[in-house]
Order: C-alpha cells, then sequence, then structure tokens
C-alpha cells in the first residue's frame, strides 16, 4: 500500500486566519489519523502579495496549535524545496512539456479585453472560450513583439469527473466553467493552477484535504495532472467556517 501523503499550502500574505487553522487542522487530522506523512509547503509565488514576515509567521502559527510537519521549509525533505518561489525549475519544466503536446498558446488580451467574457465562479476570471480564442487571434500578430503574452493551458472538451471525500461525485465541463487556463502570467508570474498541481505531483501528495472554496479550481487541476501523466491525487473539500452572517 501507498503512504499516504497530505499537505497544508498556506500562501503567507498575512496571519493565518481561523478557516486556514481549521483547514490545516483536518489536512494534519487525516495524515496522521492513516499514519501518513504531512508535508507543509509555502505558497509564496504571488509576489506583490506576499507578506515576507509571514512565511515564518504561518509556521510559528501552525506549531502554536500543536502540528507538527515531516518534511516542510523549516525541516527540509526528500522532494524540495518547499517554498514555491524556489521552484521555479519543475514550473518551467511541466511548461516545456505541456508546450511539447501543443496545449500551450500565447494569449495577449488584456483584463479590459476580458471584460465581455462570462464570469467563472469563486472570482476565477472571466470564462476563457471561443469567442476569447478567436479575439486573441484578431489582436496576436499586431501585439506580438510590443505586449508580454499570459500562457494558457487549453483544457479541450469533454467532462472531467472526480469523487471527492466530502462531496461526492463531482462532473465538470472545464470549457463550459472555466475555459483556457492561465498557466503564467503576462508579468511572469506563475499562476496558482500550475503551480500547485507541479508541487502535489512532484511531493507526491496523495491527498488534499483543502477548504471548499477551492472546489472550482479542481477540475482544472486535475486537467493538468493528466496532461502531466502525473497521478492524481483525492480530494476532501471540506466547508469553509462562516459566522452567523454566512460570511467567511
Ligand atoms: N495556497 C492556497 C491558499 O492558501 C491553497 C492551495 C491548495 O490547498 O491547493 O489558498
Amino acid at each position: 500500500m501507498t503512504t499516504v501523503r497530505g499537505r497544508f499550502a498556506p500562501s503567507p500574505t498575512g496571519s493565518l486566519h481561523l478557516g486556514n487553522a481549521r483547514t490545516a487542522l483536518l489536512a494534519w487530522l487525516h495524515a496522521r489519523s492513516v499514519g501518513g506523512r504531512f508535508i507543509l509547503r509555502v505558497e509564496d509565488i504571488d509576489g506583490p502579495r506576499v507578506v515576507p514576515e509571514a512565511v515564518a509567521g504561518n509556521l510559528r502559527e501552525l506549531r502554536w496549535l500543536g502540528l507538527d510537519w515531516d518534511e516542510g521549509p523549516d525541516v527540509g525533505g526528500p522532494v524540495g524545496p518547499y517554498r514555491q518561489s524556489e521552484r521555479s525549475a519543475f514550473y518551467d519544466a511541466a511548461l516545456e512539456r505541456l508546450g511539447e503536446s501543443g496545449r500551450i498558446f500565447e494569449c495577449f488580451l488584456s483584463r479590459t479585453d476580458l471584460r465581455g467574457a462570462a464570469s467563472a465562479p469563486h472570482g476565477q476570471g472571466p470564462i476563457y472560450g471561443a469567442a476569447e480564442r478567436e479575439r486573441n487571434r484578431a489582436v496576436s500578430s499586431e501585439k506580438r513583439g510590443h505586449k508580454e503574452p499570459a500562457l494558457r493551458f487549453s483544457v479541450g472538451a469533454g467532462p472531467v469527473r472526480f469523487t471527492d471525500l466530502v462531496l461526492g461525485p463531482q462532473t465538470v465541463d472545464l470549457a463550459d466553467a472555466v475555459g483556457d487556463l492561465v498557466v503564467r502570467r503576462a508579468d511572469g508570474l506563475w499562476a496558482y493552477q500550475l503551480a500547485v498541481v507541479v508541487d502535489d505531483g512532484a511531493m507526491g501528495v496523495t491527498h488534499v484535504v483543502r477548504g471548499a472554496d477551492l472546489l472550482p479550481s479542481t477540475a482544472g487541476q486535475l486537467a493538468l495532472f493528466d496532461a502531466l501523466g502525473l497521478p492524481r491525487p483525492v480530494y476532501a473539500h471540506v466547508p469553509l467556517l462562516l459566522d452567523a452572517s454566512g460570511e467567511r
């Protein structure tokens, strides 16, 4: 039997809030309850939003909660580094691999260009479909050479199916729900979607326990796992902590 490998992957944009702490506790409990290993990965690729003090701060907060991890930025481990800011070589390699399969394209459309597009749920931005691809084709020759493109992954047709350990069977038509995914932004930053898949894959993560706010990202991530030939982890999306008025 393969050993369970769980993880918690905070973005160090400030102190952990109660919801993060609860998710960390559940992910840790899951791994520990089955004798698995627990990995701590710091998701500090979103340069402008990262608060440097929060990297060490988040680890301190988790230790204060009584959690421990077998692999992480402070304790090392066999599949590090455990900070995304130090893992660009892995993302480059994945991008190259996806490019070879013909599923990466340059996108010159700006946020303003995309304003008219339908919106994907949960702040994932506009749905990038046939109309957007067409508009991109129309502007690319004029913009190439003057403007850095974002790189997108073509999600293709057909539904993505998976069974969430908490929410049960899920079927998502990626093209309808989100469309082609940004994997590298026009400003050169890696997109969360690519980094999280490459890292969960390279770190051998078998179980992802995380907040239900990330459920809408999962199908796209699975499409990336498949395209990269990486084994899919099992997901458990746990309900968010809400106050009496339903706010996070
Ligand atoms: N870094 C992400 C966040 O803090 C979590 C990523 C994940 O669990 O997949 O929202």
